[in-house]
């Protein structure tokens, strides 16, 4: 017998909709393959909702994934010049999305000059670079950070610096990392690399590593390993199938889940999930690419390996198994995709969205 999950539907805005209409029919058709259904709380969110709403992101959205713990969303455009805030790291913020996951694999069809990758990102979320404390130079604050801190040691920071401040906790490592053990131990993976430049920045990366050390010895069963993120990248498209599961804190992980994206062919494939305590928010790693939408021409594929990533969080494995075969042998056969997929960009055998949906339906049998 097969469960019915109850899960918050953000569709966003720009090509949002069209994908997320997709993705929600290959859902259920995937999960009707193991007797199971979709209970969607739909949820508006984005510029469109600026008008009726008076906001990007009205707070039932948020009180929906406090309820439900699990969202899947399409993406939504970040306004330019209105006052608003990103939904996107509003989202992340509100609801303490620590752990961003970003699964990046090859599947045959899918133009790439590496194959045989499959590595997972695990980039924490709330830390780093990006906690946004900053000091813009010549500023009283900066002058009074940069004086406080030329009384601390002897290397002095330059009159007019700008100042980044890199805020790297244990707790906030702690639970990045755990997550990652956690990911690695739960989908059969054999490896966890740490990645950091822990020889230069000891006290925020090197921190990063000795927690890696302490929480990597409650998972025997998984390989720690360390690496820096220099030889991390020339690894990566060196030898692409060594690496396994990677965790980062915030920047190297911004950076190289780009890099491995880009590794497995691009924005169109790209899926991913941001994890909190509580809550999951699945969705693809591109933006909503306006000048593209209501075409029903954009690739849905990263939307539905988030939604396929969603399914095993929910426990069908099954369901999404099946609907990871059924993506790939429509890749594979290179016929019923979107234009990204076609060798030429202009064939005019692509078909639209929706279409490249059914074909998936199809082969799921339902
Ligand atoms: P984008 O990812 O929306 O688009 C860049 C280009 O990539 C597009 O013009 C298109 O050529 C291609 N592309 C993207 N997704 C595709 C798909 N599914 N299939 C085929 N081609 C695809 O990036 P952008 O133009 O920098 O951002 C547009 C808006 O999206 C901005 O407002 C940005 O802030 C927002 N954004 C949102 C999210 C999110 O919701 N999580 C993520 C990134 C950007």
């Amino acid at each position: 017998m097969g469960s019915t999950h109850r899960v918050t539907l953000i569709p966003g805005d720009g090509v949002g909709p069209e994908l997320t209409e997709a993705t929600r029919r290959v859902l259920e058709a995937a999960a009707a393959t193991a007797g199971s259904s979709f209970d969607w709380d739909r949820q508006e969110a984005g510029v469109d909702n600026m008008e009726t709403a008076g906001t990007p992101l009205p707070p039932a959205v948020l009180d929906s994934i406090r309820d439900t713990k699990i969202a899947i969303k399409g993406p939504i455009t970040t306004p330019i010049g209105t006052g608003f805030r990103s939904v996107n790291v509003a989202l992340r913020a509100e609801l303490d999305l620590y752990a961003c996951l970003r699964p990046c694999k090859t599947y045959p069809g899918v133009r790439s000059r590496f194959d045989h990758v499959d590595v997972v990102i695990v980039r924490e979320n709330t830390e780093d670079l990006y906690a946004g404390i900053e000091y813009e130079h010549d500023t009283d604050a900066a002058n009074k950070v940069i004086e406080f801190c030329n009384t601390l040691q002897a290397k002095q920071i330059r009159p007019h610096s700008g100042i980044s401040i890199k805020p790297m906790s244990e707790f906030g490592s702690a639970r990045v990392i755990r997550y990652a053990f956690q990911y690695a131990q739960g989908y059969g993976r054999q490896r966890v690399h740490c990645i950091t430049k822990s020889n230069i920045m000891k006290h925020t990366d090197g921190l990063f590593l000795a927690v890696f050390r302490e929480v990597a010895k409650d998972f025997p069963d998984i390989e720690p390993r360390e690496n820096l993120v220099d030889a991390t990248c020339m690894g990566l498209v060196q030898r692409p199938e060594e690496w396994d599961v990677l965790v980062l804190p915030n920047l190297y992980g911004d950076i190289l889940s780009d890099l491995t994206a880009g590794m497995v062919g691009g924005l169109g494939v790209a899926p991913g999930a941001n994890f909190g305590t509580e809550v999951a928010v699945f969705e693809a790693t591109h933006g909503s690419a306006p000048k593209y939408k209501g075409q029903n021409k954009v690739n849905p594929t990263a939307m539905i390996l988030s939604g396929m990533l969603m399914l095993r969080h929910l426990g069908e494995a099954e369901a999404g198994d099946r609907l990871e075969q059924a993506v790939a042998a429509v890749l594979g056969e290179g016929a019923r995709v979107t234009y990204d997929m076609k060798p030429n960009r202009n064939d005019p055998s692509a078909v639209g969205t929706s279409q490249y949906a059914d074909a998936i339906i199809e082969k799921l049998g339902a």
